[in-house]
């Protein structure tokens, strides 16, 4: 009927401004490039705030290959005894407890608690957050085996992992400048957060120290990189997305401190904050961001990351409902509700390989209480799913595409056979198989054959809370 044509022309349409042809890509890469120049230069000179960590030394698990060009480190520490970490991303928190044995072992123990956080703690007062935050940290320290128990006058010491974009003051301190995701709680923005998390823990008699205060992209680069030195960046795919690499301290203008022994600073991007007007924005995206907590920011994250996907796809068949009766003349009023279609039911939507799509029958019921669809409409409900993971993961590929330029990586010099690694962490990418897939290929479409080859993609698991452990051990007051 001209009902379904019109749901078929609003798809079509929507595909193809979703487009992401690899020339696309190229000019999103270029524009990457670009803005980290400009966010490098001078303080507020790009969307990409690229901020100072104060992370100038990572861990030093494996000693360098001799000659090696960008490590230079780090014999001086080595990384031992018990740390905590807390990792405060978007959905959950975890807290853990790592056993570092030195150079030889790595990590010895790994134990893991995981969290999730009360919505109303996300758009609630900071002390809140903060205070549940510590009591949830306290019960995990009183599960410490006594032998791991540190001798007296020893305080127990914590990386912090806060994925929020924090302008660092040192290595365990800094200010909040905005919240992201689903967070948005106002006496924070400008506050310390390490002066906050220790009020907490005074509180309640908590004795730890945060030892750093580290982004989970950070966190990731130094876990990844305790174990392999061709390690140069670090991507996270989650709830949100954002990267961090390896510089030159003598490309950061904007740094006037002094430059650091290693002559290396690892750059927060905050590439979620990216925006470009090759990006493919649609009206989709637009409605998506105008309601959203945070209009106007975060673009890109919005194409890309685990908390908008599905969203995305929500709101195309919404309008297909609306406008195309795509689901029959009513339309289920769950279609309306923001973020009711979570990412990981897209994924399962995405992959169901039965004849009949019953796994994507079964989630439009369940979840959108869409009741009798059809195959052929099913079939639609998949290829939305695949235009936008497509978009979102070659948006991505791009982005990485981008940082490699900028540091020189994106080609192969005569009679040079550098390795590059980038360290992937996040739910997106760990759980969504077509997202990494897709990812993954796009990459070594963009390098091209014999760049390809020198670059890899490792999945850094647990990275940004073991990499907390590490940079708080290499940050000890003790070692
Ligand atoms: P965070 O980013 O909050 O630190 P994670 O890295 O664990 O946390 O990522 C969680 C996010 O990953 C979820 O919000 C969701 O969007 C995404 N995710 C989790 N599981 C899946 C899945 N099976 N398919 C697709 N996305 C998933
Ligand atoms: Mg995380």
């Amino acid at each position: 009927s001209g009902k379904w044509g019109r749901a078929v022309a609003m798809v079509r349409e929507f595909e193809e401004q979703c487009g992401t042809p690899i020339a696309k890509l190229r000019q999103v890469a270029d524009a990457m490039d670009v803005e980290m120049h400009a966010g490098l230069a001078s303080e507020g000179g790009s969307k990409l705030k690229m901020l100072i960590t104060f992370v100038d030394n990572l861990p030093s698990g494996i000693l360098p290959l001799v000659g090696h060009r960008l490590l230079c480190c780090i014999a001086y520490r080595d990384e031992k005894g018990i740390f905590y970490a807390l990792d405060l991303g978007g959905t959950n928190f975890r807290t853990l407890r790592v056993h570092l044995g030195g150079k030889e072992k790595g990590v010895v123990n790994l134990e893991s608690e995981e969290v999730s956080i009360p919505p109303h703690l996300m758009t609630g007062s900071s002390q809140e957050l903060f205070d549940f935050i510590a009591d949830k940290l306290a019960k995990f320290v009183s599960s410490e085996p006594e032998e791991f128990h540190p001798p007296p006058g020893r305080q127990r010491e914590l990386g912090f992992t806060f994925s929020f974009p924090v302008r660092q003051t040192s290595i365990a301190s800094g200010t909040l400048i905005k919240w992201t995701k689903g967070f948005n709680i106002e006496n924070a923005v400008g506050e310390d957060v390490v002066a906050e998390l220790t009020k907490s823990f005074e509180k309640i008699g908590l004795d730890m120290r945060v030892a750093a205060l580290v982004n989970d992209t950070v966190g990731t680069v130094a876990r990844a990189r305790f174990s392999n030195p061709d390690v140069i960046a670090g991507v996270i795919l989650g709830t949100g997305t954002n990267a961090a690499y390896v510089e030159r301290a003598h490309a950061i203008p904007k740094w006037h401190g002094l430059l650091p022994k290693s002559g290396e600073m690892v750059i927060n991007m905050e590439w979620g904050n990216f925006r470009s007007s090759y990006l493919p924005v649609t009206e989709y995206d637009q409605a998506l961001d105008s309601d959203s907590l945070n209009p106007g920011e975060q673009v890109f994250e919005k194409m890309i990351s685990g908390m908008y996907l599905g969203d995305i796809v929500r709101r195309v068949l919404l309008k297909m409902a609306e406008e195309a009766d795509f689901f029959g003349d009513t339309v289920s009023p769950k279609l309306r509700i923001p973020f009711i279609l979570r990412t990981p039911d897209m994924s399962a939507m995405h992959l169901d390989t039965s004849s009949d799509l019953r796994v994507v029958g079964n989630k439009l019921k369940d979840i959108l209480e869409i009741n009798n669809t059809s195959l052929k409409m099913r079939k639609i409900v998949v290829e939305l799913c695949d235009i936008v993971a497509t978009r979102g993961a070659r948006l991505s590929a791009a982005g990485i595409f981008g940082i490699l330029k900028k540091i020189g990586r994106d080609t192969v010099k005569a009679g040079e056979k550098q390795k590059s690694v980038i360290a992937v962490d996040g739910g997106l990418f760990e759980h969504y198989a077509k997202f990494k897939s897709s990812l993954e290929s796009t990459l070594k479409e963009l390098l091209g054959g014999e760049a390809a080859e020198t670059i890899g993609m490792e999945h850094s698991n647990d990275g940004s809370g073991i990499g907390a452990a590490l940079l708080a051990a290499s940050h000890s007051q003790y070692l």
